[in-house]
């Protein structure tokens, strides 16, 4: 077996193996090719790679000598054609891209995309979206500490006192979750929403306080994901949101929806209320986001507010992002390659069969 790593396109930092994967899968008796500069901005340099027992070519030569190729991203089209009777495995979002997947299937390459693994105990160690999301999640509240013109933490100092800042979390999955621990680290009060009442005791368990809304749609049965909710019900948390949006300091939304666009959750007239100097960061941004003003990648001050709209927060820590990612794709390759080192397929797997997408 050969698994070949291509290196990014910019502005990804990140790649799918660091040297230190490379072990794993020579235990898997797989040989690895690892396109030149590859890991250059995750801080791990061609020489490292080489002596982990990798062997360092131009990405042609990968693609040409590999049977699996990983890349976070999708190749680029001309690439896609040297694909042909290959496998990919990678993080292609193919429900918000289904023309990316018609044209993996049109020039018949086998593809796997790690983000539809369906969410159960099994694929907890191979679930790139907790490893990625929980990143994302520290992170927003860092660059959100870093912009907003006042501390975190309350301070009593002979120059007078400082109130701690008000942080509002909308969505408390894995982002939202670390997002939550992070801000209450850093001193500040919080207060999150969420519509699976299920996640109550893991937010005041991180010392924060958890706003309910009744009558929320039940998704006990949505694999771990939320539903869509009805009219009534996101009526009466847009009011109960707009009050704590309204003495809020710093708002993280991170509210999603498998598959479909990201809820609205805030208005305009939402953030005409905020103070002067606030932030929101708006980790939803790549699925339409839950703001009324958010642009994906960029940032939009309305009234001065900072609304953040950075989809690819995990690439600000190549390091370690990278790092939770090749664990996640190895545990992933060892469903896939038995301890031959040859191919198995088993599509009876609901994780192999949930993950296949071309
Ligand atoms: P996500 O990124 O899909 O969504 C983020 C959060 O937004 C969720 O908690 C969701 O309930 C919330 N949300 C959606 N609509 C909302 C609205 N209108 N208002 C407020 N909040 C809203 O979620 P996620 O981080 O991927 O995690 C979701 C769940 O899946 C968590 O309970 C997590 O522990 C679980 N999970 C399980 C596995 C596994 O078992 N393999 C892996 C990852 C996550």
């Amino acid at each position: 077996m050969t698994i070949g790593v291509l290196k990014e396109p910019l502005p990804e930092t990140r790649v799918s193996l660091l040297p230190e994967h490379i072990l794993i899968l020579k235990k898997l008796n797989a040989e690895v090719f690892i396109e030149s500069n590859a890991g250059a901005k995750a801080f791990a340099s061609d020489e490292k790679y080489a002596e982990a027992g990798a062997t360092v070519l131009s990405g042609e030569e990968v693609i040409a000598k590999s049977d699996i190729i990983l890349s976070i991203h999708l190749p680029a089209e001309k690439e896609i054609e040297k694909l042909r009777s290959k496998i990919i495995l990678g993080f292609y979002q193919p429900l918000y891209n289904p023309e990316d997947v018609k044209k993996l299937k049109e020039k018949k390459v086998t593809a796997f995309s790690i983000d539809m693994l369906p969410r159960t105990t099994r694929a907890q160690s191979m679930d790139v979206l907790s490893s990625q999301a929980n990143i994302a999640g520290y992170k927003a509240v860092l660059l959100a500490a870093n912009l907003f013109p006042r501390y975190l933490p309350m301070f009593m100092t002979a120059a007078g006192s400082i109130p701690p800042a008000k942080v509002l979390i909308l969505g408390a999955g894995v982002a939202g979750l670390q997002a939550i621990a992070t801000a209450r680290r850093l001193g500040a009060v919080v207060e999150v929403f969420d519509t699976r009442p299920a996640v109550k005791e893991e937010v005041m368990s991180l010392g924060a306080k958890f706003i309910e809304v009744e009558g929320a749609a039940d998704a006990s049965k949505a694999g771990g994901y939320a539903v869509e909710q009805s009219a009534a019900f996101l009526q009466k948390q847009k009011e109960k949101i707009a009050m704590s949006v309204a003495k809020s300091d710093i708002v993280i939304t991170t509210a999603q929806i498998f598959g479909k666009k990201a809820p609205l959750l805030i208005t305009d007239e939402m953030i005409g209320k905020m103070k002067n100097g606030s932030v929101i960061i708006d980790l939803a941004a790549a699925t339409g986001g839950n703001t009324s003003v958010t642009k994906n990648d960029e940032t939009v001050v309305y009234n001065g507010v900072m609304i953040i709209g950075n989809s690819n927060l995990p690439a600000t820590m190549p390091y370690d992002a990278s790092k939770m990612y090749g664990k996640n794709i190895c545990n992933f390759l060892q469903l896939i390659i038995d301890k031959e080192g040859k191919l198995n397929l088993n599509m009876e797997d609901d994780l192999v069969k949930g993950t296949l997408i071309s």
